[in-house]
């Protein structure tokens, strides 16, 4: 239901917990977040309930912060309200982590499809299967922008998606598909959300993405393309907001 994404020098975790706060009035039910620590490997943790029970939790027994990160309020359409099927959702062997705004309409068929590939399920969701094959196109190409684009080539449905991956550092891929996503532009630091309002804290300027495509930001880049692989020139505006 609520997005947020960064790159940057700051700490991941209060940009994240931060943004989501910010993304509360949209209403969830369950919330999470994941992180690249410095040291290397992911760091993710997810709860049911509301914002405040992950942030206890969090409190009560850390995970390493880092430079990277993708947050995550939930508004379950399949599987029910839990821990386990609150995002992240993992692929590639726990190292990479995914989340997911929408519905994937062919998520059983693709199911089916990643069972008989060998593949296991943790959880009920539609999203999932959108973590296991980014992780499998990732593994393939080493490449998290392409594996991205590979993957929404498969689904079909509305969708705003993140990922990040343990063997790409400092970079966050954004894909949607009649669900919103926004970049926000920082000095040295980059946002997604899936509205203004999970960074403008943090930035007033702002890029919107088109229908269709694909977003990659690190700390001092911002690339767009189709869903195609053409790169788009994306358009600047100034976020009228007083935070
Ligand atoms: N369909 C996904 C789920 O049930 C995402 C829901 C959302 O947009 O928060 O987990």
């Amino acid at each position: 239901c609520g997005i947020v994404g960064y790159v940057g020098p700051g700490s991941s975790l209060d940009v994240l917990i931060g943004g989501l706060k910010r993304l509360e009035y949209r209403g969830y039910d369950s919330a999470g977040v994941a992180v690249l620590p410095d040291d290397g490997g992911i760091g993710a943790r997810k709860r049911a309930g509301k914002l405040g029970v992950l942030v206890d939790d969090l409190a009560e027994s850390p995970i390493a912060d880092g430079h990277t990160g993708i947050g995550h309020t939930r508004w379950a359409t399949h599987g029910g309200p839990t821990d386990v099927n609150a995002h992240p959702h993992f692929g590639d062997g726990g190292r990479l982590a995914l989340i997911h705004n929408g519905i994937i309409e062919n998520f059983a068929e693709l199911k089916a499809e990643l069972t008989a590939a060998g593949e296991s399920f943790e959880s009920e969701t539609d999203t999932e299967i959108a973590a296991l094959l980014v992780g499998r196109a990732f593994r393939e190409t080493g490449d998290l922008t392409e594996a991205m684009r590979q993957t929404v080539h498969r689904l079909e449905g509305a969708f705003t998606l993140l990922v990040l991956h343990q063997d790409a550092p400092g970079v966050v891929v954004g894909a949607r598909r009649s669900s919103p996503l926004v970049i926000g532009l920082g000095e040295g630091e980059n946002f997604l959300g899936s509205d203004v309002a999970a960074f403008v804290e943090h930035t007033k300027r702002a890029m919107e993405i088109g229908q269709d495509q694909i977003v990659t930001i690190r700390p001092d880049s911002v690339e767009v393309i189709d869903f195609a692989g053409t790169p788009v020139e994306a358009k600047e505006f100034e976020v009228a907001w007083d935070a």
